[in-house]
């Protein structure tokens, strides 16, 4: 086997990163690469020419220096500038472009996401600053869109608060007071993608009303036997319901295991975060483990990529 040529390294099968920190470094050493990419993707695929506005038709453009240090581009036509961060998360922001990407990367470069004090730490950026960026990140570019699910639709809630404390509930005490703990409420598609909510009760309104807002009516809903369920039937192409009181779990293709095993898999680091965060920022939260899961049908492009995109639209 010939040695490893160390100036081109070959990612590890096993790694979940599809772009890694060198191809990173590599693509975008600065804030003017950073700056280019955006001039590039959401102005001038070649970078000389873009439709002038104030011409109204195309016309050459040339990055003047400025004193100020202008993040601009100008049209030799008129004298019109072109900001490339203008209507994205990065403009006029005090934090540089190359700190956001680097964020950006972070974020969408580890399995469970990453703290805002882990980017403190690798960007050397305050907590603050860490945060807002997180924040924006989370709430701009890993929203939730609007379009509804379709199709088979396994539905199905989770606690994400811990034991009670204080005294020894009697089982009716417990239960009653599960129901007043925030819930989160999950909504997926079969091969398809999530979606999820903070909910206040498992009961009414609080539950049967995001399923209606987030899934088509066309849709078959297939959920276990717990009763805020039942309304629902008569508003959706279907009901099928798995009798998990009874101890079935698996009934031909009437099960919830998808809706499960993701929050299986999630929950421990939704749990973390709501230890440390309000209820008020759980949401956000919630949208970055949706994104990720949603995000996995890409077509060969790294989720960093795909992101970014999302950044430059
Ligand atoms: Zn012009």
């Amino acid at each position: 086997m010939p040695p490893a040529n160390r100036h081109e390294p070959k990612r590890a099968k096993s790694s979940t990163s599809d772009y890694s920190v060198t191809e990173f470094l590599r693509e975008f050493p600065d804030d003017a690469a950073c700056l280019e990419h955006l001039w590039r993707s959401r102005y001038s695929p070649d970078g000389e020419h873009a439709e002038c506005p104030k011409c109204e038709r195309e016309r050459v453009f040339k990055r003047y220096a400025t004193a100020q240090g202008r993040q601009s581009w100008t049209c030799t036509g008129c004298g019109h500038h072109v900001h490339p961060t203008a209507g994205t998360i990065f403009h006029k922001s005090s934090t540089s472009l190359r700190l956001w990407f680097h964020a950006v990367y972070l974020m969408t470069s580890t399995r469970c996401g990453i703290s805002a004090k882990q980017l403190e730490r690798e960007l050397g950026v305050h907590y603050k600053t860490a945060w807002r960026m997180f924040n924006r990140i989370r709430n701009e570019l890993m929203a939730d869109d609007d379009k509804p699910l379709s199709g088979d639709v396994e539905v199905d809630e989770t606690g994400v608060h811990g034991r009670p404390r204080g005294p020894k509930m009697t089982k009716k005490e417990a239960a009653a007071w599960r129901e007043r703990q925030v819930s989160v409420l999950g909504m997926v598609e079969r091969g398809g993608r999530v979606k999820l909510r903070v909910i206040e009760s498992r009961r009414g309104e609080p539950l049967s009303g995001p399923v209606r807002a987030n899934v088509d009516p066309d849709s078959i809903l297939i959920t276990d036997d717990w009763m805020a369920y039942k309304p629902l039937a008569q508003e959706f192409a279907g009901h099928r319901i798995i009798n998990h009181s009874g101890g079935f779990y698996v009934d031909g293709d009437i099960h919830t295991n998808t809706i499960e095993g993701f929050f299986g898999n999630t929950k421990p680091g939704v749990r973390g975060v709501y230890r440390h965060v309000s209820v008020k920022w759980l949401q956000s939260y919630l949208d970055e483990y949706a994104w990720r899961y949603n995000e996995r049908h890409r077509d060969g492009r790294s989720m960093f990529h795909s992101l970014l995109d999302r950044a430059a639209q």
